[in-house]
């Protein structure tokens, strides 16, 4: 690609595993190795004195230095009750996660010999507002510029429709990770992808399954040794478990039997896992995925879609043969395809990426030739000669620049409302934008002041998986507030316009807008779930001067 094209890369920032990404010049995704020349990175973050690093050496020293050591951070994402102290320094989710991706970023630098600074990185389809804001501070602390949050299972679906099929189809993405399960239905066309429906559960993954069986060894060593000790309150025990635990998990992918030893204090117990006895032990979480799934495919067909073409696997944990098999059994019509557990969702992001990049440059093209503005652009009615111009000056073929021209259309994985009281003065969450609306979308309501004299309206945002109008507020949960000033004098019930405009990321942005007085104002929603201000720009700083091994 010459440098007249800005090239932007993929990250997939995994519960358990994150990669990098992007288009080679043949317009094949590939993903870049890591130093230890492996094309996944463990996201687990070693604190090592001056030092931080990322990836299997980390891993590796999970027992060593139990308390120096971050695994799973991504299951803390926006999480205001996360604490990680280290050195009297405080660090938020987000900055942790800065330094993975900087391992990656590093790496594959390294490998490339070239800078990377712009990126695109994925993240749960069921991911809300802040753990997606976290996502994108994360990449701007390791100093990059996010150029977009994209949905895992729609970069799985890129990658399927470039990769496997390019006929139009509705596919079924069935994404089980470390630490997240996504269920998408997507109508691939040759043209356009449409997220149909999204459902899911951002803390249900293998680490899940991995819990099951520590419990398991732990009560098999008590009635093995006669031992009555919590085993797991022995931290060098609980992290070696950990570790043990996931490989014998893999080995049960294989094998029927898995053999495991577990020593404590001396005693030592061997405990034989066989295959039959995990599922038993997980068959509920297993479950659990396949009840999300029938509720999504419910509000599926309230939308027009009843079938689907294909079932698509993918995440490192659909290599657990019950998965398939429990999938077969509920739709037997199906052949589920295991789709390159965990490659599918960063290469399709990279084809994702190498769209932005390419729609970017033929808007510049298109703008400079017509003098039209980037936002009267239509990407399917841009000329052909402007077209073979970007293709013959990036270097690829004519094909790849048109199929990046294809509309990608998502919808929101969730609900969002405010907080208002009604006519029997109760608390209740008054949704405005509904689960599985397609974004952007921008929708207006009308609320009344509470009082006379009221001065200000503080609007409480909610987000919730509920897709009722109104519901109690303990579905939902808030996740930011916001105040508007109010004039002098106003009634009761003095009109107050609220607009809650979502675009095509996720990205909430509210306005609101006092009728009587036309007093308008921009809402910048307040947050303590993520990172702002001041300490985003500390976490900056220390991100700058840190050393990433
Ligand atoms: P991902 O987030 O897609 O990288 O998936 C990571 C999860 O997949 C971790 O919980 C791994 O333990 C799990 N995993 C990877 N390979 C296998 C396998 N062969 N059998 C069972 N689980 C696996």
């Amino acid at each position: 690609m010459t440098n007249q094209i800005k090239k932007i890369f993929a990250i997939d920032l995994g519960t358990t595993y994150s990669a990098i990404a992007y288009v080679d010049e043949h317009g094949k995704p590939v993903i870049i190795p890591n130093a230890e020349n492996q094309s996944i990175t463990p996201s687990v973050v070693f604190f090592d004195g001056d030092n931080v690093i990322v990836g299997d050496i980390a891993k590796e020293n999970t027992k060593l230095y139990p308390n120096e050591v971050v695994t799973l951070i991504k299951r803390s994402m926006a999480d205001p009750n996360f604490l990680f102290e280290y050195h009297g320094t405080e660090y938020k989710p987000e900055e942790i996660s800065a330094y993975i991706i900087r391992k990656l970023i590093k790496d594959a630098s390294q490998e490339l010999g070239e800078e990377i600074s712009d990126v695109v990185i994925t993240c749960p389809a069921y991911f809300g507002i802040n753990e997606r804001e976290a996502t994108r501070l994360a990449g701007e602390i390791a100093g990059l510029k996010v150029r977009q949050i994209l949905n895992e299972p729609t970069g799985a679906a890129i990658a399927y429709g470039k990769i496997e099929s390019t006929e139009e189809k509705v596919i079924l993405v069935y994404d089980l990770g470390g630490g997240t399960f996504d269920i998408t239905m997507i109508h691939s066309k040759p043209d356009a992808i449409d997220v149909i429906c999204t459902g899911g559960d951002k803390e249900l993954g293998g680490k899940d399954w991995d819990d099951r069986i520590i419990q398991y060894l732990v009560d098999q060593f008590q009635v093995k040794t006669g031992c009555n000790d919590n085993i797991l309150e022995d931290i060098d025990i609980w992290q070696d478990l950990q570790l043990t635990v996931e490989k014998n998990k893999k080995t049960l992918s294989q094998r029927a039997k898995a053999p495991i030893i577990v020593t404590y204090h001396g005693e030592r117990a061997k405990i034989e896992l066989t295959r039959d006895k995990f599922e038993e032990l997980t068959q509920d979480l297993l479950e659990r995925t396949i009840s999300l799934t029938k509720d999504m495919l419910l509000e599926a067909r309230k939308k027009g879609y009843s079938k689907f073409d294909e079932f698509i696997l993918v995440g490192g944990s659909t290599r657990m043969p019950q998965i398939i098999k429990r999938i077969e059994q509920e739709f037997p019509a199906m052949k589920p395809k295991l789709f390159s557990p965990d490659e599918a969702v960063v290469k399709g992001a990279a084809l994702y990426a190498l769209k932005l990049s390419l729609n970017d440059e033929l808007s510049k093209r298109v703008t400079k030739h017509s003098g039209k503005s980037p936002a009267e652009v239509k990407l399917n009615d841009i000329p052909e000669e402007i077209v073979q111009e970007v293709a013959d000056d990036a270097g690829f073929t004519l094909a790849t620049v048109k199929h990046s021209q294809i509309a990608i259309r998502n919808v929101t994985s969730k609900s969002f409302g405010v907080l208002a009281v009604n006519e029997d003065n109760k608390e209740r969450v008054v949704n405005l934008v509904l689960k599985n609306t397609p974004v952007p979308t921008k929708i207006t309501e009308n609320f009344g002041t509470h009082v006379s004299n009221q001065e200000t309206v503080e609007i409480i945002i909610m987000e919730t998986d509920v897709t009722d109008k109104e519901l109690q507020p303990e579905h939902a949960i808030e996740i930011g507030t916001a105040i508007l000033t109010l004039p002098p004098n106003l009634k009761t019930g003095s009109p107050i316009e609220i607009t809650f405009t979502l675009n095509e990321e996720g990205r909430l942005q509210i306005t609101a807008f006092e009728v009587i007085q036309a007093k308008k104002v921009s809402v910048i929603i307040e947050t303590s779930s993520v990172i702002q201000g001041e300490q985003l720009e500390q976490a900056k700083e220390r991100s700058r001067k840190l050393m990433i091994c």
